[in-house]
């Protein structure tokens, strides 16, 4: 079972940033599937190409477990710079 922990945050509040911190490989597929080209068999491939989550064997089939970060503080708001007053 290859495991993929994403870790979510929100640097400002209309931001989301999404980052992969860690991957733990399942290992070798332990039912490859063939692959056929006008009716002969080329080769085979690992079933989690292939097949359906449900049918996948068990190192093919993905785990994504998110974390949440704690919250940033949002930036403050650039000050104002100068005036626009026009005098002529
Ligand atoms: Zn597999």
């Amino acid at each position: 079972m290859t495991r993929v922990t994403v870790e979510v945050t929100h640097p400002t509040r209309w931001a989301t940033v999404r980052r992969i911190v860690a991957v733990e490989p399942g290992g070798y597929c332990h039912g490859p599937v063939p692959v056929y080209v006008q009716g002969r068999r080329v080769r085979f491939i690992d079933c989690g190409r292939r097949l359906p989550r449900d049918e996948q064997c068990p190192a093919c089939r993905l785990v994504v477990t998110v974390v949440q970060s704690a919250p940033t503080s949002e930036p403050a708001a650039p000050a104002a710079i100068g005036s626009a007053s026009r005098r002529s």
